[in-house]
């Protein structure tokens, strides 16, 4: 039976990616019954937001999503429509793995990582009070009341939040991914020696559940020690779990490890939700040139393939974006070693040189899909 899934085009060059990424994933043989919805700057003038109900309910009732990124135009009310939406659904994860394929240039030989975020607590839970407000002169009044450390009066205030809750959830959720993918080790990563109530409790969680999983290695690094291991030794590591904050800047170091953000797949999941999009946004200025990587949109897609249950597709289409990969022919420019190199090819002869991969590996095989 035909997967039913919520494909969102996106905006900027969200639409020629997303096009690019249904072709590689129809190719596949794997049938899709996409409920297409629109988002972001475009629909505004029509809804009066950038995300609407519509778009919300179609993901809740198909449980699984693909989309191409948003834009978060400047008053609309939304720090930004892409954390709105990881927070009506609940997606409380954030998986970005980073694979390095043999082709993309890189300083490193072997990285395989795969970086699980806490999507919703820590300093990003947008708990924050601005410089000179009444509300922050309350605050700051509050916290010199109770406590001895005495905090500026001209202080500008975010809170971070880190439950046993959220962490017990993010936590298991690492563990169980470990075991679905035959990973070996869980690292959780925070900067627990200064910020003992909430990145100290982020560790002791973690601790409490790594004892449920004996069957995966589980070790605690700081942060700052985690970066610099991560760039000299990044075959060293697996799965790393991480608060908000730290996710959010160790996968970005995690992508530059293989490829840059062209290549940096992701997916927000939730107990029954899952939202598969690439890493980087909406590269407005590049929009309607048939010019961008469509290769991070599809490896997400590749995400969504496994997650579906589709294991063997998956592993197809990974195998034939490898190809294109290595040949280095039907890439963009991002992958040449000169940015105006004149043989780099545009998004949809991407997709057209993933095809004739999967086609070409497809008939060597027997004509089996
Ligand atoms: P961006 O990721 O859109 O682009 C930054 C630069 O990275 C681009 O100028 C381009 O040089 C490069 N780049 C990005 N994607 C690429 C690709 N597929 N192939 C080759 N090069 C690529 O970041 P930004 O300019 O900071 O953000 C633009 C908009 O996107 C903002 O409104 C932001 O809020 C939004 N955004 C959305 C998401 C999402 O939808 N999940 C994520 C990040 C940013």
């Amino acid at each position: 039976m035909a997967h039913r899934v919520t494909f969102i085009p996106g905006d900027g060059v969200g639409p020629e990616l997303s096009e690019a990424t249904r072709r590689v994933l129809q190719a596949t043989g794997v049938e899709f019954d996409w409920d297409v919805q629109e988002a972001g700057a475009d629909v505004i003038e029509r809804f009066g937001t950038p995300l609407p109900e519509p778009v919300l309910d179609s993901i809740r009732a198909n449980k699984v999503a693909i989309k191409g990124p948003l834009t978060t135009p400047i008053g609309t009310g939304f720090r930004s429509v892409n954390v709105a939406l990881r927070k009506e659904l609940d997606l409380f994860a954030c998986l970005r793995p980073c694979k390095l394929y043999q082709g993309v240039r890189s300083r490193y030989q072997q990285v395989d990582l795969v970086i699980v975020r806490e999507n919703h607590e820590d300093l990003y839970a947008g708990i924050e009070f601005e410089q000179g407000s009444d509300d922050a002169k309350r605050v700051i009044a509050f916290l010199n009341e109770i406590q001895p450390k005495r905090v500026r009066d001209d202080s500008g205030i975010s809170i971070k939040p880190i439950s046993i809750t959220g962490t017990r959830r993010i936590a298991r959720f690492a563990f169980e991914y470990a075991r679905a993918y035959g990973r070996r080790k869980v690292t959780a990563v925070t900067k627990a020696n200064i910020m003992k109530h909430t990145d100290g409790l982020f560790y002791a969680v973690s601790r409490e559940v790594a004892k449920q999983y004996p069957d995966v290695e589980y070790e605690e690094y700081l942060v700052d020690n985690m970066c610099m291991q991560l760039v000299q030794k990044p075959e060293n590591f697996d799965v790393l779990l991480l608060p908000n904050l730290y996710g959010d800047i160790v996968s970005d170091l995690a992508a530059g490890l293989v490829g840059g953000l062209g290549v940096a797949p992701g997916a927000n999941l939730g107990d029954d939700v899952a939202v598969f999009e690439a890493t980087h946004g909406s590269a407005p200025k590049y929009k309607g040139q048939n010019k961008v990587n469509p290769m991070a949109m599809m490896f997400s897609g590749m995400l969504m393939l496994r997650h579906l249950g589709e294991r063997d597709a998956a592993a197809r289409l990974e195998d034939a974006m490898g190809t294109v990969i290595a040949e280095g022919r039907s890439v963009t420019y991002d992958m040449k070693p000169h940015r105006d190199d004149p043989t780099a090819v545009g998004t949809s002869q991407v997709a057209d040189g993933v095809i004739a991969a999967l086609e070409a590996a497809r008939d060597t095989k027997g004509g089996v899909v």
